[in-house]
């Protein structure tokens, strides 16, 4: 069983910050962590991480692809890829997330999720899928396929969640056909969030009495807010029961919009998602996406009609756009990368934060938030510079 001590680290642990602490992962989990010199543990090899900060391992519960593979490839290949490459910018578990499209390409794409699911080799961990679509709005659908989007047929829904991989499922809560998924997902422990959607505050309040309890990139594909018509913006915002994904690339979401849904939200009301495709990785140029062209210039993909078709967005980015917006510090703002997305898709039992005896899953980031090494479940998936 594999033993690693971190020293000389500022640690964000779940109740306080230790300015120069130590931590010991033994096996896959969390042994025992303090303040000051550490003891002397034998056989653990020792990872010297001063000026560094030892946080919770991100979690990504909604990205797509990177590396010019995705999720709808359907291959364990293009998974293991995705999982390698996240796992350099500090993700140690994600959602492997769908998009609209034929029911054939999803359910082919939720088989392959079935059969990654768990640690990837060198890579962050598959906790399981987001299905973001088919049941959106077609009026709000962004990049995602207009011939695809469709309300919720049971037949077809019920196959999906069958596969038991779903732990979050975002669709448009406006259609009373949706309505039947919502409880449906809520009775097996699935999160559902509002997405790609039309919705009025009204619908949303009705939305949230069936248990809906999540927002997918807020302010993006939702109806805005203005001051005589709150929208899904201003339900989502206002709803104490939602949690609020947010593409902090400053490209999606204006910074000062960032900072409005943080003051609105608090820390424990937003989680940092990515939302990156397969061109995520890949430097600025013309590709092919979901049969589609796209461009990709200085990290923003577009669709020739100027539409985002989702980002390159990587998470320690994100975290570091996120703390410039809202002028907190990062001992403030950790959980909106781990936490939150551990509560929302129901493993925060194990996953999340720094607590003795939870997952040694981790990332350790220098003094401009670069990443320097993650661990998942006490291996270490990537590692440079300490
Ligand atoms: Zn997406």
């Amino acid at each position: 069983m594999a033993t690693t001590l971190f020293r000389n680290a500022r640690i964000l642990t779940s109740t306080r910050t230790l300015e120069r602490g130590w931590l010991l992962a033994n096996g896959r989990a969390i042994a025992s962590f303090g303040e000051g010199d550490a003891p002397d543990f034998e056989g653990a090899s020792i990872i010297d991480s001063a000026g560094s900060v030892l946080l919770p391992g991100f979690i990504d519960v909604h990205v797509h692809g990177a590396v010019d593979h995705d999720s709808m490839d359907a291959t364990p290949y293009a998974v293991r890829a995705m999982a390698r490459f996240y796992a350099r910018h500090g993700v140690t578990s994600f959602l492997v997330t769908t998009w609209t499209d034929t029911d054939t390409r999803i359910q082919r794409a939720l088989d392959n999720a079935v059969a990654c699911v768990g640690p990837q080799e060198e890579g962050a961990t598959v906790l399981g899928v987001h299905l973001e679509g088919p049941y959106i709005n077609a009026e709000k659908r962004g990049a995602q396929r207009e011939q695809d989007v469709r309300w919720a047929d049971p037949v077809e829904a019920l196959r999906y969640l069958d596969t038991g991989i779903i732990r979050l499922l975002s669709l448009a809560p406006e259609f009373e056909a949706n309505h039947w998924l919502i409880t449906e997902c809520v009775k097996r422990g699935i999160t559902v969030s509002v997405a790609h959607t039309a919705s009025t505050y009204a619908h949303m309040q009705k939305a949230v009495s069936l248990g809906l309890t999540h927002s997918t990139h807020t302010y993006n594909a939702m109806m805005p807010l203005t001051h005589r018509d709150p929208g899904t913006v201003g339900a989502v915002m206002t709803m104490p029961q939602i949690r609020c994904e947010l593409i902090a690339d400053n490209i999606h979401v204006h910074p000062v919009a960032m900072n409005v849904l943080y003051r609105a939200k608090g820390v424990e009301g937003v989680i940092l998602i990515t939302d990156a495709v397969r061109v995520a990785g890949l430097p600025d140029g013309e590709y092919t996406l979901d049969d589609r062209p796209v461009v990709v210039k200085d990290g923003a993909v577009r669709l020739p009609d100027g539409t985002l078709a989702g980002s390159t967005l990587t998470m320690e980015r994100g975290l570091k756009n996120f703390i410039a917006a809202t002028g907190e510090s990062l001992d403030r703002l950790w959980p909106t990368s781990s936490l939150n997305a551990a509560r929302a898709a129901h493993v925060a039992d194990r996953k999340g934060s720094i607590e003795a005896g939870k997952d040694a899953d981790l990332v350790l980031l220098n003094a401009d938030l670069e990443v320097q090494l993650t661990m998942a479940q006490g291996r270490i998936i990537y590692r440079s510079g300490v």
